[in-house]
């Protein structure tokens, strides 16, 4: 297999971008030490034993260890019902000491997730994922929390110097968490992009990525997009994780996002590998995200 190393000169380095991301939280979190004396906080929540949330949860924790940000790891069994769940949310959006809430997802088969988001207090709700904060979003306001991963993927085209402004996007999926927030932040005023998206029923869908500009794929497919559905110039975010099984790996599996990386960075102007694309900027904004929250329950 080909492999396109990192200092590829079409290659949009995420984990470089987080890193900077992360090193202006550090400095905010150091700032807000010494002028208030406090901590931003971040509390999160695993129920049951999913090894991929596991990690996911593990590497939040961790991150905010890295930057000066207090966590509380909040884990419970796997047959934890809606009821105790909801009473861990509605103590933690009591407490003082922590300012983001995070549930990891997925939760359980027993668990509603659309009543435990609407659970977290809006103003602890750093995954943005509360009806009333995609609403302020869906509004035009975007100096609220933002949704982790379309919002990184936003700053990883403007930290990347790419003109979104007329430009045609198009977001492929349409989940909750990424692609109808991903639409929402591509076409606000001041991004300016005209776009399309594309789900599982789109017919010709090689119609409108052929036509793209810019695509943000997101539907969970390895290796969707191919080659000979992007012109030549294209700027491709991959935000797809998928493991495919791969013998000789390591592991046994590799990660490949929704991208033929190999067919279709030859002919990108800019594109993200996966992993180190996206992931690392998902983190990033959830850190930056905690802060935002602490600043913000200074200013009630
Ligand atoms: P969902 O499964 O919630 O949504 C997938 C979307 O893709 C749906 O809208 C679906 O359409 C659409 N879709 C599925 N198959 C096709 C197809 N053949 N053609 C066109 N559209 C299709 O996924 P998520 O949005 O949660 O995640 C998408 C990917 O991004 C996954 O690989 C996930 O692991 C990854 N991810 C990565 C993150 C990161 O930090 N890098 C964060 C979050 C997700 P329909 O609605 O019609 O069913």
């Amino acid at each position: 297999m080909k492999t396109i190393q990192p200092e590829s000169s079409n290659l949009i380095d995420g984990k470089a971008i987080a890193d900077a991301v992360n090193r202006e939280t550090a400095t905010r979190v150091a700032d807000i030490g010494k002028q208030y004396g406090a901590t931003p906080g971040l509390a999160v929540i695993l129920v049951g034993d999913n090894p991929a949330s596991k990690v996911y949860v593990n590497t939040k924790v961790k991150k905010c260890a890295e930057l000066g940000i207090y966590s509380e790891k909040i884990v419970l069994p796997k047959e934890t019902s809606q009821p105790e769940l909801l009473d861990v949310i509605h103590k933690l959006n009591c407490n003082p000491t922590i300012h983001g809430i995070l549930v990891q997802s997925p939760p359980p088969p027993q668990i509603d997730e659309a009543e435990v988001v609407k659970a977290v207090a809006p103003d602890k709700d750093v995954d943005c994922f509360h009806p009333q904060n995609v609403g302020r979003m869906l509004l035009g306001d975007l100096t609220g929390f933002l949704p982790c991963t379309p919002s990184g993927v936003l700053q990883l085209l403007q930290r990347s110097g790419i003109e979104t402004a007329g430009k045609n996007a198009v977001v492929l999926g349409r989940s909750n968490i990424v692609g109808k927030p991903m639409m929402a932040l591509l076409s606000a005023k001041g991004v300016d992009a005209t776009v399309t998206m594309c789900h599982s029923r789109t017919k010709n869908l090689a119609d409108f990525t052929k036509k793209a500009d810019i695509i943000v794929a997101a539907i969970g497919k390895p290796e969707f997009l191919r080659g000979d559905m992007v012109k030549k110039g294209v700027v491709v975010i991959d935000v797809g994780i998928n493991r495919v099984e791969a013998p000789d790996a390591p592991k046994g599996y590799r990660l490949v996002g929704d991208v033929a990386f190999d067919e279709v960075a030859p002919k990108a102007s800019k594109i993200t590998p996966v992993p180190g694309g996206v992931g690392p900027m998902t983190i990033a904004m959830l850190m930056r995200n905690t802060v935002l929250a602490f600043e913000a329950s200074f200013k009630r």
